[in-house]
Protein backbone atom coordinates (compact mmCIF):
# COMPACT_ATOMS: atom_id res chain seq x y z
CA UNK A 1 0.00 0.00 0.00
CA UNK A 2 2.43 2.90 1.33
CA UNK A 3 5.04 2.44 -1.96
CA UNK A 4 8.46 3.71 -1.28
CA UNK A 5 9.36 3.03 -5.67
CA UNK A 6 7.86 4.75 -8.17
CA UNK A 7 4.14 4.33 -8.40
CA UNK A 8 1.84 5.00 -10.86
CA UNK A 9 -0.86 3.80 -8.77
CA UNK A 10 -3.71 6.06 -7.62
CA UNK A 11 -3.60 3.87 -4.34
CA UNK A 12 0.22 5.11 -3.45
CA UNK A 13 -1.52 8.07 -1.44
CA UNK A 14 -2.23 5.23 1.57
CA UNK A 15 -5.90 5.21 0.91
CA UNK A 16 -7.34 2.04 2.33
CA UNK A 17 -9.46 0.10 -0.29
CA UNK A 18 -12.01 -1.50 1.93
CA UNK A 19 -12.70 -3.96 -0.59
CA UNK A 20 -10.53 -5.99 -3.11
CA UNK A 21 -11.28 -5.92 -7.07
CA UNK A 22 -11.69 -8.79 -8.45
CA UNK A 23 -10.93 -9.25 -12.31
CA UNK A 24 -11.38 -12.10 -14.11
CA UNK A 25 -9.63 -11.85 -17.51
CA UNK A 26 -9.52 -14.57 -20.04
CA UNK A 27 -7.16 -16.10 -21.76
CA UNK A 28 -7.82 -16.02 -25.43
CA UNK A 29 -8.38 -12.42 -25.17
CA UNK A 30 -5.06 -11.72 -23.43
CA UNK A 31 -3.48 -14.01 -25.84
CA UNK A 32 -4.86 -11.66 -29.06
CA UNK A 33 -4.39 -8.09 -26.98
CA UNK A 34 -1.48 -9.08 -24.03
CA UNK A 35 -0.33 -5.39 -23.06
CA UNK A 36 -4.39 -4.35 -22.62
CA UNK A 37 -6.00 -6.93 -21.04
CA UNK A 38 -4.78 -6.02 -17.81
CA UNK A 39 -4.14 -2.67 -16.77
CA UNK A 40 -1.05 -2.43 -15.39
CA UNK A 41 -1.61 -2.02 -11.31
CA UNK A 42 1.94 -2.52 -9.63
CA UNK A 43 -0.57 -2.96 -6.44
CA UNK A 44 -2.64 -6.20 -7.74
CA UNK A 45 -2.05 -9.93 -7.14
CA UNK A 46 -2.14 -11.40 -10.57
CA UNK A 47 -3.09 -14.74 -10.93
CA UNK A 48 -2.38 -17.73 -13.50
CA UNK A 49 -5.34 -20.01 -13.76
CA UNK A 50 -6.50 -22.03 -10.20
CA UNK A 51 -4.35 -24.28 -8.04
CA UNK A 52 -7.51 -26.41 -8.29
CA UNK A 53 -6.95 -27.18 -11.97
CA UNK A 54 -3.00 -28.06 -11.28
CA UNK A 55 -4.37 -30.06 -8.71
CA UNK A 56 -6.57 -32.10 -11.37
CA UNK A 57 -3.83 -32.72 -13.35
CA UNK A 58 -4.04 -29.50 -15.99
CA UNK A 59 0.22 -28.61 -16.13
CA UNK A 60 -0.77 -26.84 -19.45
CA UNK A 61 0.79 -23.46 -19.88
CA UNK A 62 -1.38 -21.20 -20.43
CA UNK A 63 0.72 -17.98 -20.87
CA UNK A 64 4.48 -17.43 -21.98
CA UNK A 65 7.04 -16.11 -19.41
CA UNK A 66 7.13 -12.90 -21.23
CA UNK A 67 3.97 -12.11 -20.10
CA UNK A 68 4.59 -12.91 -16.34
CA UNK A 69 6.72 -10.60 -16.57
CA UNK A 70 4.13 -7.95 -17.40
CA UNK A 71 2.36 -8.76 -14.78
CA UNK A 72 5.01 -8.83 -12.00
CA UNK A 73 8.63 -8.98 -10.86
CA UNK A 74 7.93 -11.06 -7.47
CA UNK A 75 5.88 -14.43 -7.28
CA UNK A 76 5.69 -18.22 -6.86
CA UNK A 77 4.00 -20.93 -9.44
CA UNK A 78 5.22 -23.44 -11.84
CA UNK A 79 5.95 -24.64 -15.48
CA UNK A 80 4.44 -26.02 -18.30
CA UNK A 81 4.57 -29.95 -17.46
CA UNK A 82 4.69 -29.20 -13.97
CA UNK A 83 8.38 -28.77 -14.91
CA UNK A 84 9.92 -27.48 -11.54
CA UNK A 85 8.75 -24.48 -8.98
CA UNK A 86 8.66 -21.25 -10.18
CA UNK A 87 10.55 -18.29 -8.11
CA UNK A 88 10.56 -14.52 -9.43
CA UNK A 89 12.76 -12.40 -8.13
CA UNK A 90 13.18 -8.97 -8.93
CA UNK A 91 11.79 -9.49 -12.57
CA UNK A 92 13.80 -12.92 -13.44
CA UNK A 93 12.08 -16.09 -13.83
CA UNK A 94 13.67 -19.12 -11.70
CA UNK A 95 13.36 -22.74 -12.49
CA UNK A 96 13.91 -25.03 -9.51
CA UNK A 97 14.58 -27.94 -11.19
CA UNK A 98 13.37 -31.87 -9.86
CA UNK A 99 17.25 -32.28 -9.45
CA UNK A 100 17.85 -29.09 -7.31
CA UNK A 101 19.59 -26.95 -9.36
CA UNK A 102 18.23 -23.33 -10.43
CA UNK A 103 18.29 -22.08 -14.10
CA UNK A 104 16.35 -18.69 -15.67
CA UNK A 105 13.61 -19.64 -17.70
CA UNK A 106 13.56 -17.93 -21.34
CA UNK A 107 10.69 -15.60 -21.73
CA UNK A 108 8.65 -18.36 -24.87
CA UNK A 109 8.44 -21.09 -21.67
CA UNK A 110 4.61 -21.32 -20.71
CA UNK A 111 2.80 -20.92 -17.28
CA UNK A 112 -0.18 -22.84 -16.03
CA UNK A 113 -0.28 -21.37 -12.32
CA UNK A 114 1.46 -18.67 -11.04
CA UNK A 115 0.92 -15.83 -8.80
CA UNK A 116 2.95 -12.31 -9.05
CA UNK A 117 2.90 -8.63 -8.31
CA UNK A 118 5.12 -5.44 -8.39
CA UNK A 119 6.81 -5.88 -5.27
CA UNK A 120 6.38 -2.58 -3.09
CA UNK A 121 7.97 -2.86 0.57
CA UNK A 122 5.28 -1.30 3.04
CA UNK A 123 6.78 -2.65 5.86
CA UNK A 124 10.06 -4.32 6.57
CA UNK A 125 10.89 -6.39 9.94
CA UNK A 126 13.41 -8.35 11.16
CA UNK A 127 12.37 -12.05 12.73
CA UNK A 128 14.59 -13.54 14.96
CA UNK A 129 14.43 -17.51 16.48
CA UNK A 130 12.59 -19.04 13.48
CA UNK A 131 12.80 -22.86 14.09
CA UNK A 132 10.48 -24.26 11.65
CA UNK A 133 8.20 -22.87 8.54
CA UNK A 134 5.32 -23.15 11.20
CA UNK A 135 7.24 -20.29 13.17
CA UNK A 136 7.42 -17.99 10.48
CA UNK A 137 3.88 -18.85 9.32
CA UNK A 138 2.63 -17.82 13.24
CA UNK A 139 5.06 -14.23 13.45
CA UNK A 140 3.77 -13.32 9.44
CA UNK A 141 0.00 -14.07 10.82
CA UNK A 142 0.17 -11.79 13.43
CA UNK A 143 1.19 -9.31 11.33
CA UNK A 144 -1.68 -10.13 9.03
CA UNK A 145 -3.86 -9.76 11.98
CA UNK A 146 -2.76 -6.35 12.21
CA UNK A 147 -2.74 -5.37 9.04
CA UNK A 148 -5.83 -7.01 7.31
CA UNK A 149 -6.03 -10.88 7.17
CA UNK A 150 -8.57 -10.55 4.00
CA UNK A 151 -5.86 -8.57 2.30
CA UNK A 152 -3.31 -9.97 -0.26
CA UNK A 153 0.26 -10.34 0.74
CA UNK A 154 3.64 -11.34 -0.73
CA UNK A 155 6.69 -11.09 1.10
CA UNK A 156 10.22 -11.27 0.60
CA UNK A 157 12.63 -13.06 3.46
CA UNK A 158 16.09 -12.59 3.11
CA UNK A 159 18.88 -13.73 5.49
CA UNK A 160 20.59 -17.12 6.17
CA UNK A 161 18.72 -19.94 6.83
CA UNK A 162 20.19 -23.08 9.36
CA UNK A 163 18.31 -25.36 7.31
CA UNK A 164 15.85 -25.09 3.95
CA UNK A 165 14.28 -28.07 3.20
CA UNK A 166 12.75 -27.94 -0.32
CA UNK A 167 10.98 -29.74 -2.92
CA UNK A 168 10.33 -30.08 -6.31
CA UNK A 169 9.09 -32.90 -9.01
CA UNK A 170 9.82 -34.50 -12.39
CA UNK A 171 8.34 -32.85 -15.26
CA UNK A 172 5.05 -34.76 -16.43
CA UNK A 173 4.06 -36.56 -19.76
CA UNK A 174 0.76 -36.70 -20.75
CA UNK A 175 -1.84 -38.01 -20.08
CA UNK A 176 -1.03 -35.76 -16.88
CA UNK A 177 -1.74 -37.26 -13.72
CA UNK A 178 -3.44 -35.92 -10.92
CA UNK A 179 -1.38 -33.34 -9.02
CA UNK A 180 -1.45 -35.52 -5.77
CA UNK A 181 -0.57 -39.04 -7.71
CA UNK A 182 2.90 -36.73 -9.02
CA UNK A 183 3.41 -35.91 -5.22
CA UNK A 184 3.46 -39.46 -4.24
CA UNK A 185 6.00 -40.40 -6.85
CA UNK A 186 7.70 -38.34 -8.16
CA UNK A 187 8.76 -35.29 -5.71
CA UNK A 188 12.29 -34.40 -5.07
CA UNK A 189 13.32 -33.03 -1.47
CA UNK A 190 16.51 -31.05 -0.98
CA UNK A 191 17.96 -30.38 1.99
CA UNK A 192 20.23 -27.79 3.15
CA UNK A 193 22.39 -26.24 5.78
CA UNK A 194 23.46 -22.62 6.31
CA UNK A 195 22.26 -21.58 2.85
CA UNK A 196 21.89 -17.54 2.21
CA UNK A 197 18.88 -16.66 0.12
CA UNK A 198 15.49 -15.27 -0.23
CA UNK A 199 12.02 -17.18 0.34
CA UNK A 200 8.89 -15.09 -1.39
CA UNK A 201 6.02 -16.02 0.22
CA UNK A 202 2.07 -15.80 -0.94
CA UNK A 203 -0.84 -15.07 1.06
CA UNK A 204 -4.20 -15.48 0.29
CA UNK A 205 -7.03 -14.48 2.35
CA UNK A 206 -9.82 -17.59 3.78
CA UNK A 207 -11.83 -16.76 0.81
CA UNK A 208 -9.62 -17.95 -1.87
CA UNK A 209 -10.44 -21.66 -0.56
CA UNK A 210 -12.12 -22.67 -3.90
CA UNK A 211 -9.50 -20.85 -6.29
CA UNK A 212 -5.61 -21.26 -4.49
CA UNK A 213 -4.36 -22.32 -0.92
CA UNK A 214 -5.41 -20.54 1.57
CA UNK A 215 -2.81 -19.24 4.21
CA UNK A 216 0.87 -18.81 3.40
CA UNK A 217 2.92 -20.47 0.38
CA UNK A 218 7.05 -19.80 0.15
CA UNK A 219 9.23 -20.74 -2.81
CA UNK A 220 13.37 -20.20 -1.98
CA UNK A 221 16.01 -19.60 -4.29
CA UNK A 222 19.44 -18.96 -2.67
CA UNK A 223 21.72 -16.12 -2.99
CA UNK A 224 24.33 -17.90 -5.44
CA UNK A 225 21.20 -18.82 -7.41
CA UNK A 226 21.96 -22.64 -7.62
CA UNK A 227 19.33 -24.26 -4.92
CA UNK A 228 15.62 -23.48 -4.66
CA UNK A 229 12.20 -24.85 -4.57
CA UNK A 230 8.49 -25.08 -2.84
CA UNK A 231 9.92 -24.81 1.27
CA UNK A 232 8.41 -27.60 3.33
CA UNK A 233 10.40 -26.18 6.30
CA UNK A 234 13.46 -23.70 7.28
CA UNK A 235 15.35 -22.90 10.32
CA UNK A 236 16.95 -19.15 10.88
CA UNK A 237 18.11 -16.77 13.85
CA UNK A 238 17.48 -13.87 12.38
CA UNK A 239 15.73 -13.31 8.98
CA UNK A 240 15.38 -9.25 7.15
CA UNK A 241 11.42 -9.67 5.91
CA UNK A 242 9.77 -7.06 3.66
CA UNK A 243 5.97 -7.29 3.18
CA UNK A 244 3.89 -5.85 0.28
CA UNK A 245 0.38 -5.24 0.91
CA UNK A 246 -1.78 -5.31 -2.48
CA UNK A 247 -5.31 -3.69 -3.19
CA UNK A 248 -6.58 -6.07 -5.86
CA UNK A 249 -6.55 -9.36 -7.22
CA UNK A 250 -6.14 -10.46 -10.90
CA UNK A 251 -6.84 -14.00 -12.74
CA UNK A 252 -6.04 -15.03 -16.38
CA UNK A 253 -7.80 -18.13 -17.53
CA UNK A 254 -6.27 -20.69 -19.26
CA UNK A 255 -8.46 -21.82 -22.58
CA UNK A 256 -7.93 -25.27 -23.42
CA UNK A 257 -10.04 -28.41 -23.25
CA UNK A 258 -9.10 -29.72 -20.09
CA UNK A 259 -9.93 -26.47 -17.97
CA UNK A 260 -12.87 -25.80 -19.65
CA UNK A 261 -14.41 -29.00 -18.97
CA UNK A 262 -13.20 -29.47 -15.27
CA UNK A 263 -15.78 -30.45 -12.69
CA UNK A 264 -14.60 -27.68 -10.71
CA UNK A 265 -17.02 -28.13 -7.60
CA UNK A 266 -15.38 -31.60 -6.24
CA UNK A 267 -14.17 -30.91 -3.10
CA UNK A 268 -10.24 -30.96 -3.11
CA UNK A 269 -8.76 -29.59 0.00
CA UNK A 270 -7.28 -32.77 1.01
CA UNK A 271 -5.11 -32.69 -2.09
CA UNK A 272 -4.03 -29.00 -1.94
CA UNK A 273 -3.39 -29.70 1.92
CA UNK A 274 -0.70 -32.33 0.01
CA UNK A 275 0.23 -30.00 -2.15
CA UNK A 276 1.51 -27.46 0.32
CA UNK A 277 3.05 -29.56 2.74
CA UNK A 278 4.90 -32.15 0.69
CA UNK A 279 2.66 -35.16 2.13
CA UNK A 280 2.51 -37.29 -1.12
CA UNK A 281 2.75 -41.34 -0.19
CA UNK A 282 5.85 -39.84 1.49
CA UNK A 283 6.01 -40.71 5.14
CA UNK A 284 8.94 -39.06 6.24
CA UNK A 285 7.62 -35.95 7.98
CA UNK A 286 4.69 -37.98 9.38
CA UNK A 287 6.77 -41.10 10.94
CA UNK A 288 7.66 -40.59 14.71
CA UNK A 289 11.46 -39.51 14.85
CA UNK A 290 12.03 -42.85 15.97
CA UNK A 291 11.02 -44.15 13.44
CA UNK A 292 12.62 -41.96 10.94
CA UNK A 293 16.19 -42.61 12.91
CA UNK A 294 15.59 -46.48 12.73
CA UNK A 295 15.12 -46.22 8.51
CA UNK A 296 18.00 -43.77 8.12
CA UNK A 297 20.31 -45.79 10.22
CA UNK A 298 19.39 -49.09 8.21
CA UNK A 299 19.12 -46.76 4.87
CA UNK A 300 23.00 -46.41 5.96
CA UNK A 301 24.23 -50.03 6.81
CA UNK A 302 22.15 -51.23 3.76
CA UNK A 303 24.67 -48.22 1.52
CA UNK A 304 27.68 -49.63 3.66
CA UNK A 305 27.00 -53.07 2.86
CA UNK A 306 26.13 -52.19 -0.69
CA UNK A 307 29.02 -50.22 -1.32
CA UNK A 308 31.56 -52.55 -0.63
CA UNK A 309 30.66 -55.31 -2.77
CA UNK A 310 29.69 -52.72 -5.14
CA UNK A 311 33.36 -52.33 -6.90
CA UNK A 312 33.71 -56.27 -7.58
CA UNK A 313 29.92 -56.04 -9.15
CA UNK A 314 30.61 -52.99 -11.11
CA UNK A 315 33.96 -54.32 -12.20
CA UNK A 316 32.33 -57.84 -13.95
CA UNK A 317 29.68 -55.43 -15.85
CA UNK A 318 32.13 -52.68 -17.07
CA UNK A 319 34.01 -56.00 -18.71
CA UNK A 320 31.13 -57.16 -20.28
CA UNK A 321 30.75 -53.19 -22.12
CA UNK A 322 31.58 -53.22 -25.63
CA UNK A 323 30.33 -51.45 -28.62
CA UNK A 324 27.41 -53.20 -28.76
CA UNK A 325 26.45 -53.32 -24.84
CA UNK A 326 26.57 -49.98 -22.58
CA UNK A 327 25.74 -49.48 -19.15
CA UNK A 328 23.22 -46.58 -18.34
CA UNK A 329 22.60 -44.54 -15.24
CA UNK A 330 25.81 -45.81 -13.38
CA UNK A 331 26.46 -42.99 -11.81
CA UNK A 332 23.37 -43.37 -9.90
CA UNK A 333 23.82 -46.82 -9.26
CA UNK A 334 23.92 -46.80 -5.06
CA UNK A 335 20.59 -45.17 -4.00
CA UNK A 336 21.50 -41.99 -1.91
CA UNK A 337 20.56 -42.14 1.70
CA UNK A 338 18.12 -39.84 1.85
CA UNK A 339 15.57 -41.77 -0.86
CA UNK A 340 16.15 -44.69 0.27
CA UNK A 341 15.17 -43.79 3.89
CA UNK A 342 12.15 -42.48 2.00
CA UNK A 343 11.73 -45.97 0.79
CA UNK A 344 12.19 -47.85 3.73
CA UNK A 345 9.56 -45.82 5.77
CA UNK A 346 6.57 -45.84 3.04
CA UNK A 347 7.32 -49.84 2.37
CA UNK A 348 7.33 -50.09 5.92
CA UNK A 349 4.06 -47.87 6.01
CA UNK A 350 2.78 -49.82 2.78
CA UNK A 351 3.05 -53.39 4.14
CA UNK A 352 2.57 -52.57 7.80
CA UNK A 353 5.53 -53.92 9.42
CA UNK A 354 8.43 -52.23 10.98
CA UNK A 355 11.03 -50.53 9.08
CA UNK A 356 13.39 -53.43 9.72
CA UNK A 357 11.25 -55.76 7.97
CA UNK A 358 10.81 -53.46 4.96
CA UNK A 359 14.48 -52.91 4.90
CA UNK A 360 15.26 -56.70 5.01
CA UNK A 361 13.35 -57.28 1.33
CA UNK A 362 14.95 -53.92 -0.33
CA UNK A 363 16.90 -55.45 -3.48
CA UNK A 364 17.86 -52.46 -5.36
CA UNK A 365 19.92 -50.41 -2.95
CA UNK A 366 22.43 -51.07 -5.73
CA UNK A 367 20.61 -51.12 -9.41
CA UNK A 368 22.38 -51.40 -12.68
CA UNK A 369 20.89 -51.06 -16.14
CA UNK A 370 23.03 -52.58 -19.56
CA UNK A 371 21.68 -51.50 -22.84
CA UNK A 372 22.21 -53.59 -25.29
CA UNK A 373 22.00 -53.83 -28.88
CA UNK A 374 19.19 -55.91 -30.57
CA UNK A 375 21.43 -58.43 -32.54
CA UNK A 376 23.26 -59.01 -29.79
CA UNK A 377 21.11 -59.21 -26.93
CA UNK A 378 20.23 -62.48 -26.26
CA UNK A 379 23.94 -63.47 -26.23
CA UNK A 380 25.18 -61.14 -24.07
CA UNK A 381 22.57 -61.44 -21.71
CA UNK A 382 23.28 -64.75 -21.65
CA UNK A 383 27.12 -64.06 -21.24
CA UNK A 384 26.47 -61.62 -18.19
CA UNK A 385 24.29 -63.71 -16.41
CA UNK A 386 27.38 -66.48 -16.73
CA UNK A 387 30.00 -64.18 -15.92
CA UNK A 388 28.06 -63.51 -12.39
CA UNK A 389 27.75 -66.88 -12.13
CA UNK A 390 31.39 -67.44 -12.13
CA UNK A 391 31.75 -65.17 -9.78
CA UNK A 392 29.37 -67.06 -7.35
CA UNK A 393 26.76 -64.06 -7.63
CA UNK A 394 23.24 -66.11 -8.52
CA UNK A 395 20.27 -65.20 -10.71
CA UNK A 396 17.83 -64.56 -7.12
CA UNK A 397 14.63 -63.36 -9.16
CA UNK A 398 14.67 -63.46 -13.05
CA UNK A 399 11.35 -61.99 -15.02
CA UNK A 400 11.71 -62.00 -18.88
CA UNK A 401 8.70 -59.54 -20.06
CA UNK A 402 9.39 -59.36 -24.06
CA UNK A 403 6.57 -61.57 -24.76
CA UNK A 404 3.40 -59.34 -23.55
CA UNK A 405 1.98 -56.37 -24.67
CA UNK A 406 3.48 -54.24 -21.69
CA UNK A 407 6.68 -53.44 -20.31
CA UNK A 408 10.03 -54.69 -22.54
CA UNK A 409 13.13 -55.95 -21.17
CA UNK A 410 14.40 -58.54 -18.73
CA UNK A 411 14.86 -57.45 -15.17
CA UNK A 412 16.93 -59.79 -12.55
CA UNK A 413 18.09 -59.57 -8.70
CA UNK A 414 21.01 -61.12 -8.49
CA UNK A 415 22.35 -62.47 -5.04
CA UNK A 416 26.36 -62.35 -3.68
CA UNK A 417 27.74 -64.75 -2.01
CA UNK A 418 27.37 -63.06 1.36
CA UNK A 419 23.57 -62.22 0.76
CA UNK A 420 23.54 -59.21 -1.06
CA UNK A 421 20.72 -58.60 -2.77
CA UNK A 422 21.15 -55.77 -6.11
CA UNK A 423 19.31 -55.28 -9.37
CA UNK A 424 20.09 -55.52 -12.65
CA UNK A 425 18.04 -54.76 -15.88
CA UNK A 426 18.79 -55.93 -19.39
CA UNK A 427 17.23 -53.30 -22.18
CA UNK A 428 17.69 -52.80 -25.52
CA UNK A 429 18.13 -48.58 -26.45
CA UNK A 430 14.49 -48.61 -27.60
CA UNK A 431 13.23 -50.72 -24.44
CA UNK A 432 14.90 -48.22 -22.33
CA UNK A 433 14.19 -45.35 -23.87
CA UNK A 434 10.20 -46.54 -23.29
CA UNK A 435 10.50 -47.34 -19.92
CA UNK A 436 11.94 -43.74 -19.45
CA UNK A 437 9.37 -42.28 -21.10
CA UNK A 438 6.44 -44.25 -19.67
CA UNK A 439 7.71 -43.73 -16.37
CA UNK A 440 5.87 -41.15 -15.27
CA UNK A 441 2.72 -42.73 -16.71
CA UNK A 442 3.44 -45.73 -14.81
CA UNK A 443 1.79 -44.81 -10.79
CA UNK A 444 -1.29 -43.47 -12.94
CA UNK A 445 -2.17 -47.26 -13.45
CA UNK A 446 -1.41 -48.18 -10.12
CA UNK A 447 -2.96 -45.23 -8.26
CA UNK A 448 -5.51 -45.45 -5.82
CA UNK A 449 -6.57 -41.99 -6.44
CA UNK A 450 -6.87 -42.06 -10.25
CA UNK A 451 -10.41 -42.25 -11.56
CA UNK A 452 -11.19 -44.99 -13.68
CA UNK A 453 -10.89 -43.32 -16.94
CA UNK A 454 -7.12 -42.13 -16.38
CA UNK A 455 -6.27 -45.39 -15.21
CA UNK A 456 -7.89 -46.92 -19.11
CA UNK A 457 -5.76 -43.61 -20.69
CA UNK A 458 -3.11 -44.45 -18.51
CA UNK A 459 -2.51 -48.05 -19.59
CA UNK A 460 -3.40 -47.75 -23.43
CA UNK A 461 -0.71 -44.96 -23.22
CA UNK A 462 1.62 -47.05 -22.15
CA UNK A 463 0.78 -50.68 -23.98
CA UNK A 464 1.30 -47.90 -27.39
CA UNK A 465 4.43 -46.96 -25.87
CA UNK A 466 5.77 -50.44 -25.70
CA UNK A 467 4.10 -51.75 -29.01
CA UNK A 468 6.53 -49.87 -30.58
CA UNK A 469 9.81 -51.73 -29.22
CA UNK A 470 10.90 -53.96 -31.52
CA UNK A 471 11.45 -57.44 -29.85
CA UNK A 472 15.30 -59.07 -30.34
CA UNK A 473 15.23 -62.01 -31.82
CA UNK A 474 14.94 -64.94 -29.60
CA UNK A 475 14.40 -62.78 -26.17
CA UNK A 476 10.95 -63.88 -25.51
CA UNK A 477 12.26 -67.43 -25.31
CA UNK A 478 15.09 -66.70 -23.15
CA UNK A 479 15.16 -68.05 -19.72
CA UNK A 480 17.69 -68.72 -16.50
CA UNK A 481 16.61 -71.25 -14.31
CA UNK A 482 17.10 -69.89 -10.91
CA UNK A 483 18.78 -72.55 -9.63
CA UNK A 484 20.67 -73.62 -13.23
CA UNK A 485 24.09 -71.55 -11.84
CA UNK A 486 23.65 -72.99 -8.02
ZN1 LIG B 1 5.00 -24.25 -4.32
Amino acid sequence: MKNSNNNKNIHALGVVLLFTLLFIVSGNICAENPADSITVDREVISQVSLLQGLTFGDYNGSIPVARLKELGDIGIGTFNALNGELIMLEGVVYRAAYDGSIEIVPDEETIPFSNVTFFDADEEIQLTGIDSVGDLKTALDKKVSETGENRFYMIKAEGTFNTMNVRSELPQTKPYKPLAVVLETDQTFFDYENIQGTVVGLYCPAYMNDLNAVGWHFHFVSDDRLYGGHVLDLSAETIEVSIDKTDSFAMVLPDNEMFNTFDLTVDQSEDIKKVETGEGNEPVQQESSDEQEIARKLAEELIEAAAQVEPEITAVLQSLESENARLVGLEHRLKSEDSLTRKILSEAHDMEVPPEEAAAVIGDVLRYTLCIDDDQYVSVVDKTLKAFAEKNITVYKFRNRWGGDGYKGINTNLKTGDGLIFELQLHTPASFDAKELEHANYEVARSETATEEERIAAEAYAKEIYAKVPVPAGAPDYNWEINQDK
